[in-house]
């Protein structure tokens, strides 16, 4: 018996806010029947280093060290959390994975932004951000100057985000067809917030899409080889 969930794009800025509310309660309750909980990326809405004291940064920290006590938690970075390292991974106990990853040899699980090919400036930007050089010049000043920096690189995202069409922010079919192999039989990414599930017709597979948390919460369920997409009130399924 394997049951599994998979979870991404919380975006979560506010301890007391109901999405923080709502995943803790998830957490609380899943980690006490599943084997793995999967977070594939965009957990947090900013993540400037691990040595962030935010009320966001504590919060998250306190409650993956107590959910990874009763069940395996696996992190893995979205475009933006990829800053979370070895150091937040040894607080908390959750292990960070790479994207993209292979479980079982059948199914593989990504962000998604790397697919998301027609976008050729996001791209550029993110060979940039992902990369060491960058990383280690971010990464040595001081936590004030990431703050600052943190803010603008938001504001920046949003600004150039809003003059993009939608088609152009979605995964890339070749992309998308490229990464999966011939025994994977399952694919599931986030980061696109357009739930749903597709068929991958050249590869006999399906595309799980995560859905981004705020009117209501998803995740994908695995209980053996069922896969389930589902979305729930935040504030009713599992008790707060
Ligand atoms: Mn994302």
């Amino acid at each position: 018996m394997m049951l599994r969930i998979f979870l991404s794009d919380l975006h979560l800025d506010d301890p007391q806010s109901r999405i923080f509310n709502g995943f803790a309660a998830c957490l609380r309750s899943e980690s006490k029947q599943v084997d793995e909980i999967y977070i594939l990326g965009d957990l947090v809405e900013m993540w400037i280093g691990d040595d962030d004291d935010s009320p966001i940064a504590l919060a998250l920290a306190d409650l993956l060290q107590t959910i990874s006590k009763r069940c395996a938690v696996f992190l893995m970075h979205g475009n933006r959390d990829f800053l979370f390292g070895s150091k937040f991974a040894d607080r908390t106990g959750v292990t960070l994975i790479d994207d993209p990853s292979t479980l079982d040899d059948s199914i593989v699980l990504s962000h998604g932004d790397a697919l998301c090919t027609d976008d050729s400036a996001y791209q550029e930007l993110r060979e940039i951000l992902r990369g060491e050089v960058w990383q280690n010049e971010t990464l040595s000043k001081s936590l004030a100057e990431r703050q600052i920096f943190g803010k603008a690189l938001r504001a920046e995202s949003i600004a150039n985000n809003a003059n993009k069409s939608s088609a152009i922010m979605d995964v890339n079919a070749d992309a998308v067809t490229d990464l999966i192999g011939a025994n994977i039989k399952t694919f599931i990414h986030g980061h696109t917030h357009r739930p749903g599930i597709h068929q991958i017709a050249e590869r006999k597979a399906e595309r799980i899409v995560l859905g981004d948390w705020g009117d209501c919460g998803w995740l994908c369920r695995q209980v053996n080889d069922t896969f389930s997409l589902e979305c729930f009130n935040l504030a009713h399924r599992y008790e707060i």
